[in-house]
């Protein structure tokens, strides 16, 4: 299914107003990075994509970490008009990148629904894969984005100077790069910006000692700034204790940003909005 029809959900919205309508429920969410195909929300996902519904988020973007969730993630995006997925290998388990794993996901970029390669990047926090097979496949896939001019989307966790310099060597264009889930402080964040990417914030930011990653999101132009949830993980306040994190909380986190921003929550939403869908041209 192509994203056209996605584009009318305002619309559609305001054609066919429900009883009680509220400014806000003309209001669109985008969750740019959701693991959608993720054990724990697999087996509710009809009651998950319900609530995201009714929660106002009309695109949802499935990100995946490895071959079978990139198959499922677009599978899943094949299923429903409002869903597109990505499809990359996850440092976590760059270790397993067999012969021929470039050309799978090279299939999956170009299959239609897709919108972006990802997630890829380092972690240097949990070294699930030695540093040195991280960084090969962090390049190579970045490689295969500049030859596809695809957008991308990075997972950086306590190796934002290797993942920049990486960056630096390869042809990607900045501007099609997106820090998800970003963690960082504000000088950080300064250097991101500089080099014309996007950064998505997710709930970490609610969370009570992220005073430096809030700073960040204090000095994010509108126009480089996105949401996500990544549910099942990083549920937001003041949704905290639930265990796992779904869609319809990135109206949490939307929320939050709009206050600290001093903004109004539906120009929040309609800023990320635009820049969903003008980065992931979803
Ligand atoms: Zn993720």
């Amino acid at each position: 299914m192509s994203g056209q029809s996605c584009c009318l959900f305002p619309i559609l919205l305001s054609l066919f107003p429900g009883p009680c309508l509220q400014y806000h429920d003309l209001m669109e969410l985008i969750d740019t990075h959701c693991h959608l195909t993720h054990g724990r929300l697999r087996p509710t996902l009809a009651a998950v994509l319900e609530r995201s519904a009714a929660a106002g988020v009309g695109r949802l973007i499935c990100a995946a970490a490895d071959p079978e969730e990139s198959r499922l993630a677009l599978a899943l995006a094949r299923k429903h008009a409002h869903v597109f997925c990505m499809a990359g290998l996850h440092p976590h388990d760059a270790k397993s990148a067999g012969e021929g794993y470039l050309e799978m996901i090279e299939g999956f970029c170009r299959a239609d629904c897709n919108v972006a390669l990802g997630e890829i990047g380092l972690d240097y926090h949990y070294d699930f894969s030695p540093r040195d097979v991280q960084r090969r496949v962090f390049a190579e896939q970045l490689d295969l984005a500049a030859r596809l001019n695809k957008t991308t989307v990075i997972h950086t966790r306590e190796a934002f100077e290797d993942t920049l310099a990486i960056m630096g060597e390869s042809r990607i264009d900045p501007s099609r790069l997106v820090f998800h889930s970003f963690t960082e402080g504000p000088a950080a964040a300064r250097r991101v910006l500089d080099l014309g990417a996007y950064i998505s914030y997710s709930g970490i930011v609610t969370f009570k000692h992220a005073v430096e990653l809030r700073e960040s999101a204090r000095l994010t132009p509108d126009e480089r700034l996105l949401i996500e949830t990544d549910a099942p993980f990083l549920s937001p306040e003041p949704v905290r204790k639930q265990k796992d994190n779904e869609p319809a909380n990135v109206r949490h986190v939307a929320a939050f940003l709009a206050e600290l921003r001093g903004d109004r929550l539906e120009r929040l939403a309609e800023v990320t909005t635009a820049n969903a869908v003008r980065v992931f041209g979803c």
